[in-house]
């Protein structure tokens, strides 16, 4: 599906930051080389006084490398790099944005890449009428940091814009990987009619990283991965496991059906039987030496930040009810995994006389790379009487963006398939809260994993390895 950009001005608010370096510019930059953002304006915009020639430099060395080996892609990244402008500004103050917003060629798509409260803040000073009609608005995640303060974002922005031009942004899982968990689901007559309680004993969505704090204590110490991962993304994920088929993949269809399985989802009490948390300490990945975490840089031991984080979420509906949907994201850990586990339950009858199965068939789909593993039970070479487990391999198709370019992209083209839609920002919030609030108490002890172990000693083997 070709898309055509509606944007003129993309405008980023926190130009000088880490999130635009890292990720925005590049993700714009393979975007723009792919010649899909054509005529884009980009505009920069920060608290630092920097001239128009260190932005450009900002731009110009992310973009240099984009161009390296497309003529065609170099010429239309000049074009943006040559006509990018830079203003100083401090967003949080009443007037200069609305101004900025005033003089810029519309429609245009304003990037909040500030610090949450800071952004929260810039919408707060902005007038109705001073957001030109076609504005999108772009939030980055955290949204909001409860169920009260989500709404209430919520309601200030939707005194801006319409609904469907606010972009919450959600590039975990990117277009191409939405995609395939929608056409493996719905376009495989096998799969459907035992996607069910009646076949499916557990659902697990993993995101283990090997990687440590990097220097994020800023705000990392403050979220932890309850609320970085699991309250924002593997909910987003568990969603798209779990809903009924649509009618069409319009936002509409899709996302109606994803708020309706999350509102039907809860983590329910005791929440030491429903939920896990552990913190690293020093320890080794790859030869890699890694320090206990309450030692890193900026971090306060007194905040009690879990880097492991295993949650039980129940789906209280016909398809779901009493299938455990375990979410499961971690730092610092030896093996790297992104990926859904879908646990088969075993055959009501297995013929005597055949021996060799002892594991349940599972589905595992990886993320990023996108792939899929499906395990079958087959006769085995030599005694065909004992069963051999088979795996099926595939490799999913991959975009040819970077995620914050596919993001960029629905933003430029008006389209929300990787956006959060306001009730459904607000629901996360609330199935995780009662979790916060019990951690937050001690409820559930703070547990300690080795950095470069697989957690917790006692937690090993509830959430089965991938082969
Ligand atoms: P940084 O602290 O690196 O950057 C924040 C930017 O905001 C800086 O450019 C800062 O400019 C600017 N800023 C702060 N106050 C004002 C103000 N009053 N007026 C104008 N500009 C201001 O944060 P990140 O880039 O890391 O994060 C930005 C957002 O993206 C956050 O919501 C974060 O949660 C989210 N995010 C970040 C990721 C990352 O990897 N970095 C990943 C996913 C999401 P100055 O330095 O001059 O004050």
């Amino acid at each position: 599906m070709t898309s055509q950009t509606t944007v003129k001005t993309l405008l980023i608010l926190g130009a000088s930051g880490d999130l635009t370096g890292r990720l925005l510019l590049p993700g714009l930059a393979r975007l723009v080389a792919t010649g899909r953002a054509k005529g884009l304006k980009l505009v920069g915009a920060g608290s630092d006084p920097w001239s128009p020639d260190e932005w450009r430099d900002r731009v110009h060395s992310t973009f240099a490398e984009a161009g390296k080996h497309d003529a065609a892609g170099a010429k239309a990244l000049a074009a943006v790099e040559r006509d990018t402008a830079y203003h100083q500004l401090d967003v949080t103050a009443d007037g200069p944005l609305a101004s900025l917003l005033a003089e810029l060629e519309g429609p245009v798509a304003v990037y909040f890449a500030l610090p949450p409260h800071i952004s929260q803040k810039a919408c707060e000073v902005l007038h109705p009428g001073q957001v030109p009609e076609g504005t999108r608005l772009v939030m980055e995640k955290p949204f909001g940091s409860s169920e009260e303060s989500a709404r209430e974002l919520n309601r200030t922005l939707l005194t801006l814009v319409p609904e469907d031009h606010i972009h919450r942004v959600d590039h975990f899982l990117g277009k191409a990987t939405v995609l395939n968990i929608l056409g493996l689901r719905f376009a495989n007559n096998f799969l459907e009619p035992v996607w069910n309680r009646e076949h499916i004993a557990k659902v697990e969505i993993i995101f283990d990283e090997d990687l440590a704090l990097e220097g994020r204590a800023r705000y990392y110490d403050g979220a932890g991965a309850l609320r970085d991962m699991i309250q924002s993304h593997l909910l987003q994920v568990m969603a798209l496991m779990a809903i009924e088929p649509p009618a069409t993949l319009g936002e509409r269809d899709l996302r109606d059906a994803v708020a309706a399985v999350l509102r039907a989802s809860s983590i329910k009490a005791p929440y030491k039987t429903s939920t896990r948390r552990a913190r690293y300490t020093a320890g080794s990945i790859d030869g890699r030496q890694v320090i206990d975490y309450v030692k890193e840089e900026g971090v306060d031991s007194g905040r009690n930040t879990e880097t492991l984080a295993e949650v039980q979420v129940d789906i209280d509906n016909w398809r779901w009810k009493g299938v455990p949907f375990i979410l499961r994201s971690g730092k610092a850990l030896g093996d790297q995994r992104k990926e859904a586990v879908v646990t088969f339950r075993p055959v009501p009858h297995l013929p005597k006389g055949f021996s060799g199965v002892d594991s349940p068939n599972q589905l595992r789909i990886g993320f990023g790379p996108d792939t899929l593993e499906l395990d079958v039970d087959v006769n085995g070479p030599g005694d065909i009487f004992s069963l051999d487990r088979a795996t099926l391999n595939a490799q999913l198709n991959a975009s040819d963006l970077l995620p914050y370019g596919e993001v960029l992209e629905g933003v430029l083209t008006g389209d929300p398939l990787l956006s959060v839609r306001g009730d459904t920002a607000e629901d996360c919030w609330r199935i995780v809260e009662p979790v916060l609030k019990a951690w937050s108490r001690d409820t559930v002890p703070l547990e300690e994993y080795d950095a470069g172990s697989s957690g917790p000693a006692r937690w090993s083997g509830s959430v089965p390895a991938a082969q």
